[in-house]
């Protein structure tokens, strides 16, 4: 005997979440079926929120309320240096590690072939419009250390250096094939303060 319908389909739901397993999502439905209307009813309506009012700062592609987002916005960050990453959440990563006092441009993935990701799926365009227009003093590339990641590095090496930008990669310094997001804040202040120009 399984579950009726409606439980069936909302642990479907969990299970495709990242990092939610069968049994997990088993778990978080039938917690939600025994706890009172109004928590489950918040949580619905914070999704619902989250969705509607967070969109992606049309500058640097953080997730924010406010376009442009408060970084690009604040007379207090240097906005002569721009570092690159991946995605919003690398952007994160590196605010709560209070490493980088400039902007930021995230590229909304990396060069993959094998996915069918090509340079003109990712914001590169927008970046080079960007040195073009906005002529920072440095661009400092801060992708991870994977073959995909260092493919684009190299990629954006070659576009960025006829613009005639001063354009920086970070030190090797993170675990190799991994993200950002898993370096710790140490690791972090490391492979920015050992930046090298390239
Ligand atoms: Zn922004």
């Amino acid at each position: 005997m399984d579950y009726p319908t409606p439980v069936q389909n909302l642990i479907a739901q969990f299970a495709r979440l990242p990092g939610i397993g069968k049994r997990s999502a088993e778990r978080i439905a039938l917690h939600l079926l025994k706890s009172n209307g109004d928590t489950n009813r918040q949580l619905a309506q914070s999704i619902l929120d989250a969705k509607a009012k967070i969109r992606n700062c049309s500058r640097c592609g953080s997730y924010t309320e406010h376009d442009p987002c408060e970084i690009c916005d604040s007379p207090r960050r240097d906005q002569g240096s721009i570092c690159v990453v991946e995605g919003p959440n690398d952007i994160l990563t590196l605010e709560r590690a209070g490493v980088h006092r400039g902007v930021y441009h995230a590229l909304m993935g990396r060069i993959s072939p094998l996915n069918g990701v090509g340079a003109e799926q990712l914001r590169i365009a927008a970046l080079l419009d960007r040195v073009r227009s906005d002529k920072p003093a440095e661009v400092i590339l801060a992708l991870g250390a994977d073959v995909e990641s260092e493919a684009t590095t190299s990629h954006l090496i070659d576009q960025l250096k006829p613009l005639g930008v001063s354009v920086s990669r970070i030190a090797l310094g993170l675990p190799a094939g991994s993200a950002l997001e898993t370096a710790d804040e140490v690791t972090l202040a490391r492979a920015l303060e050992g930046r090298r120009q390239v």
